[in-house]
């Protein structure tokens, strides 16, 4: 279709695209599709396939959000009722990009809340495979870079519960992961990169609400969720972790520990979160000593957080410390005749270790000696 005759269309509206010389630049260097001709003032029209709430202007592209192998999006400013509005345009072949509109279009009523609010869809005017197609959506947070099992319950709650939406109007996810759930500074989340899957049984008979059974009670308890009927919600939220079954798991499946046998313990996620435990310092410990310690380091993690109000990240940050302070009362306590000499010790920030036969090693034993001294005195 030629220009003239696309301006002669009055439905048709022409949204001119911005991009700075330097996205410009990337985007021709790192994304493969972005080599497509897309330059400084190239023009986009409004699509049939979706209404585009946006008024005919010149859209400016700023930045690269995501650039995967089958579409790329990017950070852009529009108009919006005399507003700016910050926009991501996801730019795809029409293939990928059309079972995504009818997605947004099947699941309207949740957009702006449970998914993105979509603006319209956008297509160039050339022909063939050189047709470029813009989804113009709400620019919401950034994908989640954690795993699902390094989030609190409330957080899994919320993103279980919108899948529960998703599937109430009869579209599944294909390619539910991480990455493709958007979190913003507030914790509030919302699914992308949807395409328009059939629910199997036409109306899904999940009726379970995560977000009522946050409370730590649910954990081990699925029989209400059991009785809700939707095999993918139900395994989604197992492998997410939402339901423990009285278990806990530590040091990613090492060992597997009763919550009713070992009290005092922290939450799976907060276990999830800190990981890479260094307990071989002593050579006299057995494979039962490292699980008792295992034990030992999480009860005093969850003593930290609890009483004296640490953060996961200053656990993190010093758990090297505070493995090491475990040791000297351990070998106390079930090695009574053997002196404490530890063939490892972290080194004063808590970031490395040092073995017995380097250089410092003894400087850091008398200062780690030491320090472990104030902590008690801390009563930590
Ligand atoms: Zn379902």
């Amino acid at each position: 279709m030629s220009l003239e005759t696309l301006y002669s269309q009055a439905s048709i509206q022409c949204y001119p695209v911005k991009i700075s010389a330097e996205i410009d630049e990337k985007m021709r260097q790192d994304h493969p599709v972005a080599r497509l001709p897309l330059r400084d003032g190239f023009q986009l029209y409004s699509c049939s396939m979706s209404e585009t709430l946006l008024e005919s202007q010149t859209i400016d592209i700023s930045g690269v959000l995501y650039a995967g192998r089958k579409s790329t999006v990017y950070a852009g400013v529009c108009n919006y009722g005399g507003k700016p509005l910050e926009i991501a345009l996801k730019f795809a072949k029409i293939e990928q990009n059309r079972p995504e509109v009818e997605a947004y279009n099947k699941l309207f009523v949740l957009q702006g809340k449970t998914i993105p609010k979509l603006y319209g869809m956008l297509c160039s005017d050339e022909v063939g495979d050189n047709v470029i197609n813009c989804l113009i959506l709400e620019r919401f947070g950034k994908p989640l870079d954690l795993p699902f099992c390094f989030l609190p319950r409330e957080d899994l709650a919320q993103i279980l519960d919108h899948v529960k939406a998703i599937h109430a109007l009869g579209v599944r996810h294909d390619d539910f992961a991480e990455r493709n759930v958007l979190v913003d500074s507030d914790g509030q989340y919302r699914i992308t990169d949807l395409t328009l899957l059939p629910h199997k049984d036409e109306k899904c008979g999940w009726t379970y609400v995560f977000k009522d059974h946050v409370d730590p009670k649910y954990e081990d308890i699925n029989t209400e969720a059991e009785s809700s009927h939707c095999e993918e919600i139900n395994s989604l939220a197992s492998s997410m972790g939402f339901w423990d079954r009285g278990w806990l798991s530590l040091n990613r499946g090492a060992y597997f520990v009763r919550k009713d046998e070992v009290p005092g313990m922290p939450p799976q996620y907060i276990i999830n979160n800190i990981t890479e435990l260094r307990l071989n310092i002593c050579p006299e410990y057995t494979a039962d000593d490292f699980e008792a310690l295992t034990i030992l380091f999480y009860q005093e993690v969850q003593k930290l957080m609890a009483t004296h109000g640490q953060t996961v990240e200053q656990i993190k940050r010093d758990k090297n410390l505070i493995a090491y302070s475990l040791h000297k009362p351990y070998m106390k306590m079930f090695f009574k005749d053997t002196p404490f000499r530890p063939t490892l010790v972290p080194t004063s920030d808590g970031c490395n270790w040092v073995y017995h036969i380097e250089d410092g090693y003894e400087e850091l034993l008398q200062l780690l000696n030491e320090r472990l001294e104030e902590r008690n005195q801390l009563g930590l």
